[in-house]
């Protein structure tokens, strides 16, 4: 059977029902609904202001179309027809290669040197790749091959051709054009200010402000660069600054990216930019400083915490993003077991007490505190927290910042919060025996008091409370329940495996049996080939009920205080994690990882 010429919905989904992606009952529905579709998702995503004329951007695709309606693919088990494996198909079906396009393996010089932006946005069409004068470019539509040839024998180009969903094309079309146009501009208006490369002495000669307020390709330099990072799901953007160059890099999953080299004459500029928007003093480059940017993607806020750093060739600058959807979640999403979750629940639904979240720097005490306070907050509470440095800003709370340059510390605030009338007080770190003292006596007072300390497991946090000074008997007065905790990457669901513990690493991690199956990823390009994709919690447990504080009461020691809480049901971090690993969310390495 020949295949079609022209993409247009009815050829797509025919072509995915031979292929046996569709149904002929679901053919059927697509071909009767898909005008009315078509109309629904066009006036969902286009409202009439944002309407072009001549481009492909503003077309609902037939992929698009196709992919609103979420078929199940027959005899999947559940598996849904995406945009990603539609256009997977008709690639095989046209004979091109289908591309996933990872934006972090472009090459910006590739990417917006061959092909003029308004050409690549009419068309859709975008060069991902070049190799011994050989470009490889990504097309949304498979029959457009005349555009490609007219653009090689313009351009003189030797083009190859692969097939990417028009949203993976879209994407970089925005992100690099705009990114790249606004760095040449700003160049060019450098460059005509002055005839060397050496803007330290232009700024000398034109200041700070001049620069900053009146550059406007400056500005969306970094407001592209921000997007892009948030895009990303970046947890952190580092702007460089190198001998000829500037590089940029983003840390995703854990894991540092290079994304952009950029001229050096670019780099005081944009960083000069950051630094105004983050309220640091612009004219100071030898000292380290700290800001803060409150900004917004995608309709949520979204907090950078920024730090400057001179270094050899100028500041560098570290820009830390705290995304909301990582910071406050739902308590029953983050990873807790049932009995945890429930335990967990019960503490903070007591009017007054401590509960401690533990764990090291990284292993998500801040999201559970923060989520909690969340899921407390009500018109009816107040609640105020007291942190070093605020992590995120959060209008339902009452934060205060400690300030130790200016005296203004976790004890002396704790002190005046009282008078504040608050019902639930967080505290963002116990470090001193002045703030466990404040803790407990604000526990006394007839307040929920939810704070963090640097220890490793539930049991040894009542020996590091006993080492701050806190008497044995206030400990079992107040402490309602300690909760421990630990991050584990979760295996990518597009790549998962099973595959079969070894003997020895059976032997390892001290399991009954010999042999259990067990999941990883075998690295795909949604995971970027790192077989993981997002984070789970681990958490351990532990109500100090009566048994248990009669033991601390009576100055029982670690293992006395160990053994109890295990013959109460308390689970430890390593058993919750190979249960993890067990029900297939995380691996065998990650457990050997967290657990040493
Ligand atoms: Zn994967």
């Amino acid at each position: 059977m020949s295949e079609p010429k022209k993409l247009t919905l009815e050829n797509l989904a025919h072509l995915m029902e031979r292929r046996g992606l569709l149904s002929r009952e679901q053919l059927k529905d697509v071909l009767a609904r898909g005008k009315s579709q078509e109309a629904r998702l066009y006036s969902l995503h286009y409202s009439g202001a944002s309407r072009r004329k001549n481009t492909g951007v503003e077309l609902v695709s037939p992929s698009e179309i196709l992919a609103s309606f979420n078929l199940e693919i027959p005899g999947s088990h559940g598996q849904v027809l995406t945009v990603d494996t539609i256009t997977e198909a008709l690639a095989s079906a046209t004979g091109l290669s289908y591309l996933k396009i990872d934006p972090l393996k472009l090459d910006l010089q590739v990417v917006t040197n061959h092909i003029p932006r308004p050409f690549a946005l009419k068309n859709l069409i975008v060069a991902v790749n070049e190799l011994r004068g050989v470009i490889t470019v990504a097309v949304a539509d498979p029959f457009n091959e005349a555009i490609i040839h007219e653009l090689a024998v313009a351009r003189r180009l030797e083009i190859r051709r692969v097939l990417s969903s028009k949203n993976d094309i879209l994407k970089i079309l925005r992100e690099f054009y705009g990114f790249r146009a606004s760095v040449l501009a700003a160049e060019a208006e450098v460059a005509t200010s002055i005839d060397l490369g050496n803007l330290e002495q232009f700024f000398k000669l034109k200041g700070q402000q001049d620069v900053e307020s009146t550059d406007k390709h400056v500005i969306s330099a970094v407001d592209f660069l921000l997007n892009y990072a948030f895009d990303q799901h970046a947890s952190d953007i580092h702007i460089e600054p190198k001998r000829e160059s500037s590089l940029i890099r983003f840390r995703i999953d854990g894991v540092i990216h290079n994304i952009h080299v950029i001229p050096k004459p670019m780099h005081a500029p944009i960083i000069s930019r950051i630094k105004m928007l983050s309220r640091m003093d612009m004219a100071e480059k030898r000292r380290p400083q700290d800001g803060r940017i409150k900004t917004n993607f995608n309709n949520k806020d979204i907090e950078l915490r920024v730090s400057t750093v001179p270094v050899a060739f100028g500041e560098k600058v570290v820009i830390r993003v705290f995304d909301p959807d990582i910071l406050l979640q739902d308590l029953d999403s983050m990873g807790f077991f049932p009995r945890e979750l429930l335990l967990f629940n019960s503490f903070l639904r007591r009017p007054n007490g401590i509960v401690l979240v533990t764990g090291p720097t990284g292993s998500g005490k801040t999201t559970t505190l923060y989520s909690s306070l969340r899921s407390l907050s009500s018109p009816e509470v107040n609640i105020v927290t007291v942190e070093d440095p605020i992590e995120m800003v959060m209008e339902e709370f009452n934060q205060i910042g400690v300030q130790q340059g200016i005296g203004v510390s976790f004890d002396s605030i704790l002190r005046n919060i009282l008078r504040q009338d608050p019902d639930i007080i967080m505290i963002g770190e116990i470090r001193d025996r002045e703030t466990a003292e404040n803790a407990v006596q604000a526990a006394l007072t007839g307040h929920l008091v939810l704070s963090t300390l640097h220890t490793n497991d539930t049991a040894s946090t009542i020996i590091r409370l006993l080492d701050l000074g806190v008497p044995p008997f206030m400990i079992s007065a107040t402490v309602l329940g300690i909760v421990a905790q630990r991050l584990v990457r979760k295996i990518c669901p597009h790549c998962k495996k099973v595959r079969n513990l070894s003997p020895d690493e059976c032997a390892y991690l001290q399991l009954p049996e010999s042999s259990y199956a067990v999941w990883e990823g075998a690295g795909c390009k949604e995971c970027r080939g790192t077989g993981y994709r997002g984070r789970s919690g681990l958490f351990e447990v532990m109500e100090l009920n009566e048994r248990l504080k009669a033991l601390v009461s009576g100055s029982a020691g670690l293992a006395a205080i160990t053994a109890a809480a295990r013959q109460e049901g308390v689970i430890t971090l390593r058993e919750i994690a190979i249960n993890k690993m067990l029900e297939g969310v995380t691996t065998y390495e990650e457990v050997i990882s967290m657990t040493g």
